[in-house]
C-alpha cells in the first residue's frame, strides 16, 4: 500500500510524526518514506509492506497529512500502475522532461574515443536543436582485450563540451559504483555544465548490488536496459530494484533479445513491447534500435533497417530512442559498423518526427472511438 501525502508535508511536522508513530505501532508491518524533491514542490509517499489487506482505506485517508492511498499489487510495486492509481507517469531533470507522453532523442556516440569525435557530435547535435546524446565511457566489453572505454579520463572534456553546445543530459553506463562517485566528481569540478542519466547495461539488468546502489544515489536519473536473455518481468523486476531503494526516475530500455532467431539482425527487436512496459508500469520507455539491428544494411526502400526499427518503436509510443552516431565509424573503436552518420542525423530526427506524428493520430483516433 502506497500512502500519499499532501505535498510539502514536512518530516518534522507535529502531523508527520503522529502519522508515523502510528504507522510504527501498525502489527505486521513496515513502512519506508521516500520523498521526490520538485521544482515546485516536495511530494512524499509511504510505502506500507506486509499485512496491509486489513487496512480500510476509510482509516487510512483519515491520517493526518494523508491524502489518498493507492493499494498496490504485488508486482512492481512503485514503478508500476495499480488499481486506481493516477501517481505521475514522468519526472523532470535538469529542464528535461521524460514521461510516457514526451519523445526524447539521445544520439551519440556509442564510446568517446577522442574529443574531436564528441565535438563533432554535439556540435551537430546543438545545430538540430536536440539537448541530450548518448557518450560511452566506460564499456563491457565481450574481450578482455578490447577497448574498455577511457573511463574517468574523458569525463572532464565530455562535461565541458556538453555545456559549450547546450547538452543537458548525458546517457552513459556505468558498471561499477566507483563510476558513479567518478560522474559526480568530474561534474563538481567541471561546475555541473550538463546532468548525466545513468545507463544500467542489459549485461548488468540482475547484478543487483549494483541497482540498489544505483538506486540509493538521487543525483542521476537511470535508464535501466532490458536483460537480453531473461523474461520481460525478470527485468521489470530488476527495475523495481532501483525504485525500491528509492530511485524512482527510472526509464526501461528495449534493446532486443540475444537468439539467432533474430539474425540477421544482430538482436531480435522487441519493440512490439513498448506498449506492454507502458501498460504494465509508468516508466518511460526507451528504445535503442543500434544496438537491437546493429547494421547499416539498407532495405529496397532506401530506408536503414536501423530507421525502420526506430520508426516501429516510435510508432507505437516509445519514449525515448538511443542511438549510436559516429562523425568517423571507421575509426570508431566500438560498434562502428551500426553507427549512423552525421549526414544522416537530419533524416533520422526527421524520420521520427513522422513516426511520432503517426503515433499522435493513431492515439487521438483510439480515444475518440
Ligand atoms: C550500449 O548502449 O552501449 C550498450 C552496451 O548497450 P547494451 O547494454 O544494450 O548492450
Ligand atoms: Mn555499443
Amino acid at each position: 500500500m502506497i500512502l500519499i501525502l499532501n505535498p510539502d508535508t514536512a518530516p518534522d511536522s507535529p502531523d508527520f510524526l503522529q502519522l508515523t508513530a502510528y504507522l510504527a505501532k501498525l502489527p505486521g508491518i513496515s513502512y519506508r518514506v521516500h520523498q521526490e524533491h520538485g521544482a515546485q514542490q516536495t511530494l512524499t509517499e509511504i510505502y506500507l509492506i506486509g499485512d496491509t489487506a486489513s487496512l480500510s482505506s476509510e482509516t487510512v485517508e483519515s491520517l493526518p497529512c494523508v491524502e489518498r492511498m493507492v493499494r498496490v499489487s504485488e508486482e512492481y510495486r512503485v514503478l508500476g500502475r495499480h488499481k486506481d492509481d493516477d501517481r505521475p507517469t514522468h519526472f523532470d531533470y535538469n529542464g528535461v522532461r521524460f514521461g510516457q507522453d514526451t519523445l526524447n532523442v539521445f544520439a551519440g556516440l556509442c564510446a568517446v574515443d577522442t574529443p574531436e569525435h564528441v565535438e563533432a557530435m554535439m556540435r551537430a547535435l546543438r545545430d538540430h536543436g536536440q539537448v541530450c546524446t548518448r557518450m560511452g565511457a566506460y564499456k563491457p566489453r565481450t574481450s578482455p582485450y578490447a577497448f574498455q572505454g577511457h573511463g574517468k579520463a574523458c569525463l572532464p572534456y565530455v562535461f565541458e563540451l556538453a555545456g559549450k553546445y547546450g547538452i543537458k543530459v548525458i546517457a552513459m553506463e556505468v558498471t561499477h559504483e566507483s563510476h558513479v562517485d567518478e560522474i559526480n566528481e568530474a561534474l563538481r569540478q567541471t561546475g555541473k555544465p550538463t546532468g548525466v542519466m545513468l545507463q544500467i547495461g542489459t549485461r548488468n539488468t540482475q547484478n543487483f548490488e549494483l541497482l540498489k546502489i544505483v538506486g540509493r544515489q538521487r543525483e542521476f536519473p537511470v535508464l535501466i536496459k532490458r536483460g537480453f536473455g531473461i523474461t520481460l518481468d525478470e527485468s521489470l523486476n530488476a527495475a523495481e530494484y532501483l525504485a525500491s531503494e528509492g530511485n524512482s526516475r527510472v526509464v526501461f530500455g528495449l534493446r532486443g533479445m540475444k537468439t539467432n532467431m533474430g539474425d540477421p539482425h544482430r538482436n531480435l527487436v522487441d519493440f512490439a513491447h513498448v506498449p506492454v512496459v507502458r501498460r504494465l508500469t509508468r516508466m518511460p520507455v526507451c528504445i535503442d534500435p543500434s544496438h537491437s539491428v546493429g547494421t547499416r544494411n539498407r532495405a529496397p526502400d532506401g530506408i536503414l533497417e536501423i530507421m525502420h526499427a526506430t520508426a516501429q518503436g516510435v510508432i507505437a509510443g516509445a519514449n525515448m530512442i538511443l542511438v549510436d552516431f559516429h562523425p568517423a565509424p571507421e575509426k570508431a573503436l566500438v560498434d562502428g559498423p551500426q553507427a549512423l552518420l552525421m549526414k544522416e542525423l537530419p533524416q533520422f530526427l526527421e524520420d521520427v518526427r513522422i513516426a511520432r506524428e503517426a503515433y499522435e493520430k493513431r492515439a487521438a483516433l483510439a480515444a475518440a472511438v
